[in-house]
């Protein structure tokens, strides 16, 4: 309750006051549908509770990135919230193949599907079972006539480039969003939250030289024009304030339990206390 009260708030506050030039700047809307969260179960494995954002542009609707299993009805009513339905979405694109940030293709089938070339064929290669690859929903991908392989600087969208970033996965992209008057970088897993920006280290990689030298990247766009936003796989969008990160927003995130005797009976968990 408190995370949906919370979403339009939220949306709000980076649309009207932080993110009101994003909104104007080259006829772009940008709006967070699903917040991710910085953190990975301790007792259950990963948790991947990702970012999935909407661009609008004229006429065109894209996503970057789509989520998981879990967030299927969530992101159904989310869209639903903003007039639009699935078969709305124009152009999905794909930071990576992982499941909680590509599984949900299936949802935006008629939409044209961005994915890195690289990163297409190394997850259709990887061993069945064994990693965060969904391994038949990359081999139907691969096989999927509106699938478009991306390769480094490539426009995937009006507006938006693609650029190699690997490191947390080998084909893993990041797409620049170049506005009139700051640019808005999508950086996926390459670096999933403020503290790996921060540090330069990140927590899961195939590479951790490429991933420094990805996260290198991500700093000189960040950089290059005052006022850029990056927006990672699991963290709240930043801009950079004396070259320091600055959350754009407030971070949601909570859990509901059933610890009592009936299922009316039910406690919330904040996990976003640090
Ligand atoms: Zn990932």
């Amino acid at each position: 309750m408190r995370c949906a009260k919370g979403r339009i708030s939220l949306s709000r506050t980076l649309l009207s006051v932080k993110w009101e030039n994003a909104m104007r700047v080259g006829g772009y809307e940008i709006d967070i549908v699903v917040q991710g969260y910085p953190g990975k179960a301790v007792c259950h494995g990963g948790l991947g509770w990702s970012t999935i954002v909407l661009n609008r542009h004229g006429e065109r609707v894209a996503l970057v990135d789509c989520g998981s299993f879990g967030m299927r009805k969530l992101l159904i009513e989310r869209l639903a919230a903003r007039g639009l339905k699935p078969a709305d979405v124009t152009d999905l694109l794909l930071t990576h193949s992982h499941y909680d940030h590509s599984v949900n293709w299936t949802l935006f089938h008629r939409a044209r599907i961005v994915a890195g070339r690289r990163e297409m064929a190394w997850s259709i290669a990887e061993p069945w079972g064994e990693t965060v690859v969904p391994e038949l929903y990359v081999s139907a991908l691969d096989a999927w006539p509106t699938l478009a392989r991306a390769d480094e600087g490539d426009e995937v969208f009006p507006g938006i480039t693609a650029h190699l970033a690997p490191g947390h996965t080998p084909g893993h992209l990041v797409f620049r969003l170049h506005g009139a008057e700051h640019d808005v970088i999508f950086v996926g897993d390459a670096a999933k939250n403020r503290a790996e920006l921060l540090c330069r280290r990140v927590d899961a990689t195939f590479d951790e030289q490429d991933s420094a030298a990805s996260i290198d990247m991500i700093w000189r766009f960040w950089r290059d024009r005052p006022g850029n936003v990056v927006a990672p796989g699991h963290d709240l969008p930043m801009r950079l304030e004396n070259d320091e990160p600055v959350y754009l927003g407030e971070r949601q995130a909570s859990i509901q339990a059933w610890f009592g005797d009936d299922i009316e009976t039910t406690t919330t968990i904040d996990l976003t206390r640090r």
